[in-house]
């Protein structure tokens, strides 16, 4: 299978280094991205260590018709989108326009949130559905239809969360419960880079999302809280007991309309005080801004800038110690009695670094991004239309989760989240 792959940051480099182990599945993959240099030091890396061809190109993700030549010349069995959600819309619409599969990690987001036609849609959806996060699914369910009758099938979200979350609450859905009532989905990184502050992914998106507003869905409407507002303390198997923050997240969306009855669905994740009180500080000051300012002459976006002088997330394998806990607890009925579980995996950043030198929260999410292209092309999740990842049967994912780096557990006596 031919496999084309966008983007050659932290999460992409693991996705390629475990495809070119699955070489079995992979036979030829081609590393797309903006800097070619990049591409090209990870195929020289792979080079003697996997059978797959590897081959290396430029492409401006954001430019359809670019991205279509590339699809043609290479005719690849489908695109793995692992460079940022600004370019979800581009890849889906070249991958439609050349009919071949498309699967990525991160939901679209609006890189200009003064365009006036975004913020139009924006704040119809805001009065709709009562979220203010910039990000949502409708633009990329837009897409179901024509995907549909192109006979293409469109992954979103294989990432850890979005991504295993939901085939964790599939799996749940089938095996464990007749009905679901609650998911709190808990985003646990007991790691330590040594840096005052730095990121684990993509320090725009990952800053943008925790800085905004939280919300969470329950009895069918949104709630939206200030940002960090919501606080619990958890005791997280192999790291400890940590504080977590409520945020919104874009899997809640997803699982809300595909997880008949569920009752709340809420989504925590952990940071120390180090970072909140960086991150607030950035905020205060204006660094977090997506929109230009005029320095010098010269405009320039506060966060891009910021990006250039934080450690790059690829480079913190080495450096990063301890353990991530991601998983989700589940309530719900099963045979009228009421019960709950969490399912989760820990993952250790040393023994990442060890295979495949990168840090935990680029390899939970490199290692899900490949099963789910694994799925797809051979066949086995494979729908024509826009699916999220727990519309499909969990078990093959499950078992390739165990297979491939990402052993999971049962608890079925969890502490839970009040
Ligand atoms: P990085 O910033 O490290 O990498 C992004 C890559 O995309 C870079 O190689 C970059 O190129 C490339 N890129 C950016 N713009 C373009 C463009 N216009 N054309 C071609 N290539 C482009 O990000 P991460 O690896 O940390 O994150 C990758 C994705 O993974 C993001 O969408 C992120 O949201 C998602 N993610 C998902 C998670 C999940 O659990 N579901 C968790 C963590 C991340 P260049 O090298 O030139 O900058």
């Amino acid at each position: 299978m031919k496999l084309l792959i966008i983007g050659c940051g932290g999460v992409a480099q693991v996705a390629i280094k475990k495809c070119c182990m699955a070489d079995d599945v992979f036979t030829e993959i081609m590393i797309a991205s903006r800097t070619k240099s990049k591409c090209d030091s990870v195929k020289e890396e792979m080079s003697g260590k996997t059978r797959a061809k590897i081959y290396t190109a430029k492409v401006d993700a954001e430019n359809v018709e670019e991205l279509c030549s590339l699809i043609n010349s290479f005719k690849p069995a489908a695109v793995l989108n692992v460079a940022l959600p600004y370019q979800d819309l581009t890849i889906m619409e070249a991958c439609l326009r050349c009919k071949v599969h498309y699967i990525d990690t991160a939901n679209y987001e609006c890189e200009d949130t003064d365009d006036p036609v975004w913020r139009a849609n924006y704040e119809k959806r805001v009065k709709e559905k009562g979220f203010t996060a910039y990000f949502d699914y409708s633009y990329q369910w837009d897409y179901a239809e024509k995907y549909k009758k192109a006979g293409i099938c469109a992954l979103l979200g294989t990432g850890f969360d979005p991504g295993v979350t939901q085939v964790f609450s599939a799996y749940a859905q089938k095996h464990y419960f007749d009905s679901i009532e609650s998911i709190d989905i808990l985003d646990c990184n007991g790691g330590d880079h040594g840096y005052p502050f730095a990121t684990n992914f993509n320090p725009e998106i990952n800053l943008r999302e925790v800085s905004a507003n939280g919300s969470y869905w329950e009895n069918g409407k949104w709630i939206e809280t200030k940002p960090l507002e919501i606080k619990r303390v958890y005791n997280f198997d192999g790291v400890g007991e940590k504080d977590m923050y409520l945020l919104h997240h874009e899997e809640i969306e997803s699982l809300a309309k595909n997880i008949k009855g569920v009752k709340r669905i809420r989504f925590f994740m952990t940071f120390g005080q180090s970072y909140i009180q960086h991150m607030n500080c950035l905020k205060d000051v204006g660094m977090l801004s997506t929109v230009p300012v005029n320095y010098e002459g010269k405009e320039i976006v506060p966060i891009q800038f910021l990006k250039v002088l934080l450690p790059d997330p690829a480079t913190l394998g080495a450096r990063t110690k301890g353990k991530t806990n991601i998983g989700c607890i589940f309530t719900g009925y099963k045979d009228g009695r009421k019960k709950s579980i969490y399912i989760y995996n820990v993952c250790d950043h040393q023994e990442c670094y060890r295979e495949v030198g990168s840090q935990a929260i680029s390899y939970t999410t490199g290692v899900p991004a490949m099963i789910g292209a694994m799925l797809v092309v051979k066949g086995v999740w494979n729908k024509a239309g826009v699916y999220n990842a727990e519309e499909f049967d969990p078990d093959p994912y499950m078992e390739a989760l165990n297979k491939y780096g990402l052993p999971w557990k049962v608890d079925e006596t969890p502490v839970l989240v009040d």
